[in-house]
């Protein structure tokens, strides 16, 4: 007996039948004899149906609108789920973001959480109340502005109610029965992990496996909080995200993915003079848009090609941007690809065992793959492709790192 924290994504609460489903899943853990507090989603497809309607009105929406707007899809979500509770003769209350105390640094669309008062929570524990919480949402109290955590944020609200609680481990349940070596939908013969490390799970989140948000490991690892991966649907054993230990280290490829989610900027003829890569760099930071790979091509004639990499959905503003500073610097002219994808490996066993990356761009090459950009850490090796080769890369890395 003690404190569960569990939380339920978009398809297990996509529909009514879904939703009394996750309820009675709940209302087991409640009848353990367990305090529950568990952090929903919004219904599947409502979050891009709300940012769709906004884009239909202005593609350069106003963020604090948006987050306005698509914080509404937890806040009917929740109610939902607690009702279902309650109608079984369970005492539930739905919670918004701002109920918990859910504190962000107030970048909109974007927060990060800076902290969880989780006092309210504390109070319906009292009165043996389970709490159906709002994920994704919180509030910046500067402003008094709710802001959203960012896609697939309730897995980071999830992680930060099990730290404020002190729960052990936080439970979350989606529509895979845990992480795979490959995203399943796209490798038919990715195998299920038993258990992954902090690091290779943050690896894998941050590269584009959906399954988490990458903040959400990153909150676990820094919290102590062991993440268990489960399905809604089926009664089955998942994967433990936790620490690492000596068996993880035997496998040298843990898993493969890919990011279409990205698109490659590249600023021309950028005068080759020091203090130019921070000066594009910070003003960029300042925008609040996250850069990713890097290249600066060899200099001729005191100038430079510069591409780096964004997310897909950052690309209008970051083209804003990098016009500004072309500009400003006497640069030539600001180009945008959209057709690109990174494809990644990661594996904490990389650490001992040389000739990971060789191998990579081998199997790539003998593809016909060409890669555009290439980017390396201790225990991942990333390359930028076009888009359209990116399931098939992933396939053909899966097979001969992870299948061999
Ligand atoms: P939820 O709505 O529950 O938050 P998501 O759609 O965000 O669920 O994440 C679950 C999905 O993540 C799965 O349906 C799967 O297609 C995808 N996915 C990507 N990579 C992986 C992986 N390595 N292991 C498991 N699932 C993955
Ligand atoms: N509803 C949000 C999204 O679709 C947050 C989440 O589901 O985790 O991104
Ligand atoms: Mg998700």
């Amino acid at each position: 007996m003690g404190i569960v924290v569990m939380k339920f994504g978009g398809t297990s609460v996509g529909s009514i039948e879904r939703i009394k489903n996750v309820a009675r899943i709940i209302a087991k853990k409640k009848d353990q004899g367990h305090d529950v507090a568990c952090v929903v989603s919004a219904m599947s497809g409502e979050t891009d149906r709300l940012i769709n309607l906004l884009k239909e009105i202005d593609p350069k929406y106003s963020p604090r609108e948006y987050d306005q707007l698509v914080s509404t899809g937890e806040s009917a979500s929740s109610p939902l789920v607690a009702q279902s509770l309650i109608s079984m003769g369970y005492p539930a209350v739905s919670l918004t973001g701002i109920q918990i105390g859910m504190v962000t640094n107030g970048a909109h669309s974007n927060s990060r959480i800076m902290d969880v008062k989780a006092d309210r929570i504390r109070e319906e524990f009292k009165k043996g109340k389970i709490c159906i919480i709002a994920g994704f949402q919180g509030l910046f109290p500067e402003t008094g502005d709710i802001t959203t955590l960012g896609r697939g944020g309730s897995d980071t609200s999830a992680v930060a109610v099990a730290a404020a609680l002190k729960a052990n481990v936080c439970e979350i349940y989606t529509d895979v029965d845990g992480v795979y070596t490959a995203d399943p939908r796209i490798v038919k013969h990715a195998k299920k992990l038993d258990k992954i490390s902090y690091d290779e799970m943050l690896e894998l989140a941050s590269l584009g496996a959906k399954v988490l948000q990458s903040r959400s490991v990153e909150l676990g690892m820094n919290h102590n909080v062991d993440i268990m991966v489960l399905s809604s649907l089926e009664d089955k054993p998942g994967t433990l995200v936790t620490k690492e230990d000596s068996d993880m280290e035997q496998v040298v490829v843990t898993g493969v993915v890919s990011d279409k989610n990205q698109a490659k900027i590249t600023i021309t003829a950028v005068p080759d003079n020091p203090g130019i890569a921070s000066k594009i760099f910070n003003k960029i930071a300042d925008s609040n848009i996250n850069v990713d790979v890097i290249v600066q091509n060899v200099g001729k004639d005191g100038n430079t090609d510069m591409s780096f990499t964004v997310q897909k959905t950052d690309i209008l503003r970051a083209t804003d941007v990098c016009n500004a500073i072309a500009k400003e610097i006497g640069a030539k002219e600001v180009l945008a690809d959209e057709n690109i994808a990174k494809v990644s490996i990661v594996g904490v066993g990389m650490r001992s065992h040389a000739g990971v990356a060789a191998k990579m761009f081998s199997l790539l090459a003998e593809n016909n793959i060409n890669i555009k950009m290439i980017t390396t850490s201790e225990i991942k090796v990333s390359c930028v492709v076009e888009e359209k080769f990116s399931e098939l890369a992933v396939r053909i890395l899966h097979e001969a790192f992870v299948e061999a």
